[in-house]
């Protein structure tokens, strides 16, 4: 049988240890571990990087311990605004969707336009006409929104000062038995974002890109610093034309021109021979993997990752 391996993230951020407390930590490594669980499943009976990863980000949307789906931060308006993108590294194709609402699985949306649209990225209301049209499960706002988000968003807008605002991302990254790599990225963004921001979550190249000739990778982090780095298409340039492995070419990605990317940055990234790269310069990178039959591995310290 032939190695199949799937990356998960659950976001990177520099974050004060004590507000992970033990129950929090132990829903997002449960949730984790869940994620890893449906799309590693997928792959051990045959199934696709791209079915693989949309499953593994669908579970972590429906989990609202994560920044993505149910559960995500809500912009200064107070409103949920989603982002999503998924590439298949086999066809080079693509979808994504930025500021949608109501659609239970942006992830989902992102793949139907990738499989369904002959555009590569719609947004906002468009993006609901097609999932409409599409019949994507939608949900009621309320659906969305946490008291925990609801919490923290009237934090925000009480003190305009409050910093950092959080953010988190949700990313899964595969490898499948027929040697094809996909990626999958989705986010509510950032705490008391503007309406209408978009990060790089659903930009391909951005925070997601995907080819079977090198790598496939999902970034997470301050989503303006990983866009005008071009991060997730900079690992795989070096992937690609300056041979690097994964590990290697994620460190490098981390402390690109750093002084001028100065912000939180976080990878995941599979290449073709099958090393699985897991990459931050935050203390928190709530991620897991499992290679082939191997014991799966969740951490959501990055310390625990050296
Ligand atoms: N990159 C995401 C964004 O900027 C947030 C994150 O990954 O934490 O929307």
């Amino acid at each position: 049988m032939k190695t199949y391996t799937i990356v998960l993230h659950g976001g990177a951020v520099t974050m004060d240890p004590a507000k992970m407390t033990p129950d929090l930590e132990a829903a997002i490594r449960q949730g984790l571990q869940e994620a890893l669980q449906v799309g590693w499943e997928i792959l051990h009976r045959g199934g696709s990087a791209v079915e693989a990863v949309e499953a593994a980000v669908c579970s972590m949307e429906n989990n609202e311990h994560f920044n993505a789906g149910r559960g995500s931060s809500l912009n200064k308006q107070g409103e949920v605004e989603m982002d999503a993108s998924i590439m298949d590294g086999r066809t080079l194709r693509a979808g994504a969707v930025n500021s949608v609402r109501y659609v239970k699985n942006p992830v989902s949306l992102a793949r139907a336009v990738m499989e369904r649209c002959e555009h590569v990225h719609i947004s906002d209301e468009g993006a609901v006409e097609f999932a409409l049209q599409h019949g994507l499960t939608m949900e009621a706002v309320h659906y969305f929104e946490t008291e925990k988000a609801r919490k923290e968003w009237l934090e925000i807008i009480q003190d305009e000062e409050k910093q950092p605002q959080e953010h988190d991302t949700v990313g899964a990254v595969a490898l499948d038995q027929d040697g094809n790599l996909a990626v999958a990225t989705s986010t509510g963004g950032i705490e008391g974002q503007l309406k209408g921001r978009v990060g790089d979550s659903p930009i391909i190249g951005g925070g997601s890109y995907a080819a079977n000739e090198a790598c496939a990778v999902s970034c997470t982090g301050d989503g303006e610093v990983i866009l005008r780095g071009a991060l997730a298409h900079e690992v795989y340039a070096l992937v690609k034309y300056r041979g690097l492995s994964a590990p290697e070419a994620c460190r490098e990605a981390v402390q690109l021109r750093d002084e001028d990317l100065k912000g939180d940055k976080g990878f995941i990234a599979i290449d073709k021979d099958g090393n699985v790269a897991v990459e931050s310069n935050t203390n928190i990178m709530r991620c897991a993997y499992r290679i082939g039959e191997q014991e799966p591995f969740v951490t959501v310290w990055r310390e625990e990752l050296k």
